[in-house]
């Protein structure tokens, strides 16, 4: 079941130097119980995409057009006060850096009591029974005498799983998460994912992963939308995609993994553009070995190839 549906949204900065775009046309939809990944390097849109939805966008930016489809309602009209009451409660974001989140002033407890009597209007032993169970449920030990800790008496990882804890004690239904696992070490990056992943399919919760790591994500999405200069490039379920990727940026991020892996490590070469460079055709073809005439003057539009989305004349 659809629970999220971005529709052909397109958002832009006003610089200095005017307006410039960020977002073109991205469109992609959310079920149930789905972790839908974003992938691409830094500057693709991904954050720019999924801020939208929270309408967390930086000041100078602005929607141009879309709509941001949840339960049945356009999210992208409701005004700050409507969203108060979906973003932290209905739709939750888990950020790179906890400390974004949490008060380092106050202990775990307090702030998770402060989320649940302000979301669900739960106060007493009933808001603390609450809260010690979402700390068990994302594997804090000792959860009860934990909530009397500070932030700083936990590690990146354990602070990872308060923010994810405060999501599930709002009962969201909707997780964002952006590269949560990026300042972390490989086995604790595991341990967060393998959390995300239980309470997905345990809770039926939907996730949006924001990363640049495609191993993670093969290991755990569902479906993939691969940006790049602000487009989506490639839309696929995960094993379409690492089976059988179209695009050439797809294909190209793939042979960076398998080079990772083989400890031959190798980038894409040259630098995806700018959001005030000027761009002409395919935004992908200074970088592209496949590139045609055509590619230096007409943007390719996505299209349905072999059962994914790709955007790209190859397939024309
Ligand atoms: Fe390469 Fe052309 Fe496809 Fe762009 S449209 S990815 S330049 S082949």
């Amino acid at each position: 079941m659809n629970i999220l549906e971005v529709k052909n949204l397109n958002v832009g900065f006003n610089l200095s130097e005017g307006y410039r775009q960020a977002i073109y046309n991205v469109s992609f939809s959310l079920d149930k119980g789905e972790m839908l990944a974003i992938v691409g390097e830094s500057g693709c849109g991904k954050t720019i995409s999924t801020m939208s939805i929270l309408q967390l966008l930086p000041e100078s930016a602005c929607v141009k057009s879309g709509e941001i489809i949840y339960n049945n309602e356009n999210i992208l009209s409701f005004n700050q006060k409507q969203m108060q009451k979906i973003r932290g409660k209905k739709i939750a974001l888990i950020p790179q850096d906890p400390m974004t989140s949490l008060n380092p002033l106050y202990t775990i407890g307090n702030q998770l009591l402060e989320v649940i009597e302000l979301h669900q209007g739960l106060k007493g032993q009933e808001a603390m029974d609450v809260a010690v169970k979402a700390l068990e449920r994302v594997k804090i030990p000792d959860a009860k005498e934990k909530m009397k800790a500070y932030p700083h008496e936990f590690s990146g990882g354990m602070k990872q799983r308060v923010i994810i804890a405060m999501a599930l004690a709002c009962n969201a239904e909707i997780i964002i998460a952006d590269e949560p696992t990026t300042a972390l070490d490989v086995t604790v990056q595991a341990q967060i994912m393998d959390i995300l992943k239980e309470i997905k399919e345990k809770y039926n919760i939907s996730i949006i992963l924001i990363t640049h790591d495609l191993g993670i994500v093969a290991q755990n999405a569902d479906k993939i939308a691969v940006m790049y200069a602000g487009r989506i490039v490639e839309y696929a379920e995960n094993k379409k995609l690492f089976e059988n990727p179209e695009h050439p940026y797809t294909k190209a991020l793939l042979n960076v993994i398998l080079d990772i892996n083989t400890k031959d490590v190798q980038t894409i070469e040259g630098h995806p553009p700018s959001i005030t460079d000027d761009i002409s055709g395919c935004p992908f073809h200074p970088r592209c070995s496949s590139c045609m005439d055509i590619c230096t003057e007409i943007d390719p539009c996505l299209k349905y190839v072999q059962g994914s989305m790709v955007a790209c004349h190859l397939y024309d």
